[in-house]
């Protein structure tokens, strides 16, 4: 497939909601753990080696990151894990991302990136309920598949479908690796699909 994404550049970093840019251009945001797998997925997804690098730098790792293609942005939610992290910025990270889930008009979906060994942590299961809440939709990255042999990542995406099926607007569910990039193909198309 060719790569609706290579051009995509970093736009802006967002600490509060009042700093969004306009609503303009359809938008898909990215969460998920810390250390769950999302910089490599969006790098992956962009197949640029050092795009969500910046999310990573001094001062970013707490705020929205934007970063734009041709017509539709993509958005890096702040990780959750926050060893390092004053408490007044852990006080803001609630209220600003179910502010932005809620409020973000432009916003078309959510892509929650999950360690494929260690899925729907508690952390998951806020960001699904926030996200159902607004009413948006999810699309769940079983990542680091690679880590785990065929079988048993099946069987994971099997479970995980499983106890996520009750629940109304049933998140969509698939397995990924940036390092094989398993998957690619089917998480472009389903991000693409939301900015049609
Ligand atoms: P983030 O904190 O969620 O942005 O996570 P990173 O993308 O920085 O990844 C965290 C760690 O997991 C890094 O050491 C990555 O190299 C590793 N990692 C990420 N994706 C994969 C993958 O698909 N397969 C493997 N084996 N390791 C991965």
């Amino acid at each position: 497939m060719q790569n609706p994404f290579s051009r995509t550049r970093f736009l802006l970093s967002v600490a509060q909601l009042e700093q969004l840019p306009p609503p303009d251009l359809p938008e898909v945001a990215f969460a998920g753990r810390s250390n769950a797998g999302k910089s490599s997925a969006l790098n992956t997804l962009c197949a640029q080696k050092q795009l969500a690098r910046v999310s990573k730098t001094p001062g970013r790792t707490q705020l929205l990151n934007f970063f734009e293609l041709a017509n539709a942005r993509l958005v890096d939610l702040p990780g959750y894990g926050f060893a390092d992290v004053p408490l007044e910025v852990r006080r803001n990270w609630g209220p600003l991302i179910t502010g932005y889930l809620r409020q973000r008009e432009s916003l078309r979906g959510i892509v929650l990136i999950m360690d494929c060994r260690r899925p729907l942590t508690d952390f998951d299961r806020q960001m699904l309920a926030w996200s159902q809440e607004a009413r948006r939709p999810v699309h769940i990255l079983l990542s680091k598949s690679d880590k785990l042999g065929f079988v048993a990542s099946k069987q994971t995406l099997l479970a995980v479908q499983k106890e996520l099926s009750g629940l109304p607007g049933a998140p969509s569910v698939q397995l990924f690796s940036a390092t094989t990039k398993a998957g690619l193909d089917e998480a472009r198309t389903k991000v693409l699909s939301w900015l049609a």
